[in-house]
């Protein structure tokens, strides 16, 4: 990627984001090391994460983009010695929105009586609000509206472009054996003139985005449900996380085929 690097602008718990020199409308995001769940409670850092997580989301972005969904993603984030991304600069919008195909994670336990593992058909759209603080909330359309977060219509578009990411990816997935089962993405409003508010794809859709079960078996999952489920996170245990994380960023690679 010819594009260098200016200020930092954002720095999450996985990923920093820093301005384009040159170009105001872009940002260049790289991923870290660090792998966290329980909203930063646990952490650690497995080396070269970083560039899996950066191969997984720029491929998935690129898929995504081939399939006319909508994404921030432009380029980068593939080269073996770096895993810079550069993407449109968007305001984001704070929430979380989860697609489910199966009965598993936090639906799990809120719905105890439903059969974990069972399909849902239609597949459930569900909105969290990002506050760490609060274990990102549920919400509600009539909150994320009466809030002033985003309008009607732009919770409705944002509903139907992460059914869409869904479909899309669980047929990847499928095609290689291996069930979606849930799916996180986030949203953001272009900024840039001729697009300005558009919703997009933004921040990161990686290894920790989603639950992928092959051969629809939760026993072996792939994705990070692998590392929130270590009783020890020693060197073996992060050495195992990192070989699903490898393997993921090679499957993804093939998303793109055709
Ligand atoms: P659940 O609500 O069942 O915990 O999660 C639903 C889906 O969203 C899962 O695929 C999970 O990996 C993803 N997800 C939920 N919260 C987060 C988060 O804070 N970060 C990321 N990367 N994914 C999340």
């Amino acid at each position: 990627m010819q594009q260098s690097k200016g200020a930092q602008i954002v720095r999450g718990k996985t990923k920093v984001l820093y301005e384009c020199i040159g170009e105001p409308e872009r940002l260049i995001v790289e991923q870290m090391d660090a792998i966290t769940a329980g909203d930063g409670a646990r952490r650690d850092v497995i080396s070269g994460k970083g560039r899996l997580a950066a191969l997984t989301t720029s491929r998935v972005f690129r898929f995504l983009n081939r399939r006319g969904l909508p994404t921030h993603y432009l380029g980068g984030g593939e080269d073996v010695d770096e895993n810079a991304m550069l993407v449109r600069r968007c305001a984001m919008i704070p929430l979380e929105v989860v697609v489910r195909g199966i009965v598993a994670g936090s639906y799990a336990k809120r719905y105890p009586d439903v059969q974990r593992g069972s399909r849902l058909d239609p597949h459930v759209v569900e909105f969290f609000l990002k506050d760490d603080e609060h274990h990102d909330p549920m919400i509600a359309v009539e909150e994320i509206v009466a809030r002033g977060i985003a309008r009607p219509e732009e919770v409705e578009r944002m509903s139907e472009l992460a059914r869409a990411t869904f479909d899309a990816l669980e047929e990847a997935w499928r095609e290689r054996s291996v069930t979606l089962v849930d799916l996180k993405v986030e949203f953001g409003r272009l900024t840039e003139g001729g697009r300005n508010g558009e919703l997009v794809l933004a921040d990161v859709v990686d290894n920790d985005s989603w639950r992928i079960w092959p051969q629809g078996r939760e026993q072996a999952m792939l994705d990070k449900q692998i590392y929130r489920n270590l009783e020890r996170r020693d060197a073996k245990a992060l050495a195992r996380v990192k070989r699903a994380y490898e393997e993921v960023a090679e499957a993804v690679a093939g998303f793109d085929a055709r």
